[in-house]
């Protein structure tokens, strides 16, 4: 017998909760609900809300995506508010999750958040080894306190919390600011103006910051993994391997022929390149799922691509 499990996603509307969706369509099993809420739902910065909407749903499993979230330059005009946010919206999400006694509680933290200073290739129990980079101090720090409520609340009360930590995600339904948001979809956004505008694309930084990208499908197939069958106590990366580590640069040029560019690309070495890597060991998830097979940077990139294009006038820009 499939065990009874209804699930609740937080930040169901968000990028990767839309994956989520869509993967969850062809992989639900006899036996599981899935609910996606938003922000439209509920607003999780308040404990009352947050209550009412779990008690509605009664989820015996809880993935925890709701957050605040930005690129680089967001995260530093917006420190205070990213830190003050998330904190909000976890303390009361946990809080709730321990009242209703939920079975499994997995959040999302983000390799962004392990120290600045560090050796390589990172793992998982480095959470806490040094200072984050100061471009995301204040999300950091509130994803960081979601490690450490994960053990509190596990040691004093019992509690089956725990995180999942990915890479750089990227895919449909992503924010496509130029301004504020993450690499891929604001590169994205930039060149599809470029090429309309016939200018040239200014990309941020040298170009030479190495990161590992990993396609929201990919990522979503694995939470739905992780919810199902992972238990351990400590948290898990979820991420493409080491080898697949790419550069800006590279990705750029990933970008630009994907889209069709043909003009000019400028590096501005004005603007920051944030950290210059964050390389993770895949090894534990490796040991669980040796044959996982990840969508190559260039498919996932022309994949939202084409999302982009066909949904621009809904895109979140
Ligand atoms: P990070 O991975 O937390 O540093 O966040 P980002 O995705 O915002 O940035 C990754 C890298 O891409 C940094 O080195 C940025 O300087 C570089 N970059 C180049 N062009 C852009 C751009 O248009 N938007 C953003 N967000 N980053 C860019």
């Amino acid at each position: 017998m499939e065990e009874k499990m209804t699930v609740l996603v937080t930040g169901g509307s968000g990028m990767l909760g839309y994956a989520l969706q869509k993967v969850i369509k062809e992989k639900k099993r006899p036996g599981e609900e899935w609910i996606f809420i938003g922000s439209k739902d509920a607003d999780l910065r308040e404990i009352d809300e947050t209550r009412t909407i779990f008690e509605k749903h009664m989820p015996t499993h809880v993935i925890h995506l709701a957050a605040i979230v930005g690129g680089v330059f967001k995260n530093m005009k917006n420190t205070c508010d990213i830190l003050l946010t998330n904190q909000k919206i976890n303390l009361n999400v946990y809080q709730v999750c321990k009242e209703i006694k939920v079975k499994k509680l997995i959040s999302c933290l983000s390799t962004c958040v392990y120290p600045d200073k560090i050796t390589y290739p990172i793992t998982e129990s480095m959470l806490h080894d040094g200072p984050p980079h100061p471009s995301n101090f204040g999300y950091s720090f509130a994803k960081r306190s979601i490690d450490a409520m994960n053990k509190c609340y596990r040691w004093q009360y019992g509690c089956p919390f725990v995180s999942v930590i990915p890479t750089s995600i990227y895919g449909p339904n992503d924010i496509f600011s130029v301004e504020d948001a993450h690499v891929i979809p604001g590169l994205i956004n930039k060149v599809r103006m470029c090429k309309r505008a016939n200018t040239p694309l200014v990309v941020w930084g040298t170009g030479k910051p190495l990161r590992q990208f990993i396609f929201s499908y990919d990522l979503a197939q694995l939470v739905i993994w992780a919810i199902r069958e992972y238990d351990e106590e400590d948290n898990i990366f979820l991420s493409v391997d080491e080898k697949d580590e790419i550069s800006i640069r590279e990705l750029v040029e990933v970008i630009v022929e994907e889209y069709g560019f043909k003009g000019e690309v400028v590096f501005d070495d004005t603007k920051t390149d944030g950290q210059y890597k964050k390389t993770v060991s895949t090894a534990k998830l490796r040991k669980y799922l040796p044959d996982f097979k990840f969508t190559p940077i260039r498919e996932g990139i022309r994949e939202t691509i084409r999302w982009f294009e066909d949904n621009y006038d809904i895109a979140r820009t």
